[in-house]
């Protein structure tokens, strides 16, 4: 039992899902979803810093400001379903600030939305699709259908929530897939990037339409 678990009493959803990293002291960005859980029970240490106040959130802060974190801090900074809620002009700045909070050979890890997947599923959606299942009897695509109308949209520009900040937080102000999250990580000084199975962080037919990219800070 994880020292999180004993202390609260909660059980992650499922412990073995995320690989350990080996991390010491982890930072994980707009940590206020159920993944909290299993990074946690994955992981040493790990300060979950988001925009919204939540269960499990241990630092209330903006992220698109700089970070309140000295140099160096951290051995990891990861993420899952944060880059695509930063708006497109400030991801630069917020990469360097991943980078600069992390010590010599830290590792980035982040997955979000493939907008290069879901563009080129832009014409394969249908009312039809229940899950991730096209109906192969459906008339209208002949169950060639990848995603519903509705899952599609919601995965462009978010489910559009508002806190309670009038930040509207879960709206996406970003599209990213592997070629950009790789441009943009080597211009924030960012080595050895690389795309990484999405199949580990995110559940089945789901993971098909997520990127997940690791770096080392260098
Ligand atoms: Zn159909």
């Amino acid at each position: 039992m994880s020292l999180w678990q004993k202390l609260t009493g909660r059980e992650p959803k499922d412990p073995t899902r995320y690989p350990d990293s080996g991390a010491k002291h982890t930072l994980l960005l707009g940590g206020a979803g159920p993944n909290a859980d299993i990074v946690r029970a994955s992981r040493k240490h790990v300060v979950v810093a988001d925009l919204r106040r939540a269960p499990g959130v241990t630092l209330l802060a903006n992220l698109e400001d700089p970070f309140p974190f000295k140099d160096a801090t951290f051995d990891e900074v990861f993420s899952l379903e944060f880059l695509e809620h930063i708006p497109h002009p400030d991801l630069p700045r917020v990469l360097k600030e991943c980078r600069r909070v992390l010590a010599k050979g830290g590792r980035w890890l982040s997955g979000c939305p493939d907008m290069e997947v879901l563009a080129s599923w832009f014409g394969l959606q249908c009312e039809c699709v229940d899950g991730w299942q096209a109906d192969p009897k459906c008339a209208k695509c002949g169950g060639r259908a990848r995603i519903s109308p509705s899952r599609w949209l919601k995965s462009v520009f978010g489910n559009q929530e508002d806190y309670g900040d009038a930040r509207r937080g879960d709206t996406h102000k970003n599209g990213l897939w592997f070629g950009r999250v790789k441009e943009l990580l080597e211009e924030a000084g960012f080595a050895e990037v690389k795309r990484v199975d999405a199949g580990v962080y995110y559940a089945r037919f789901k993971a098909d339409t997520k990127v997940v990219v690791e770096a080392n800070r260098g």
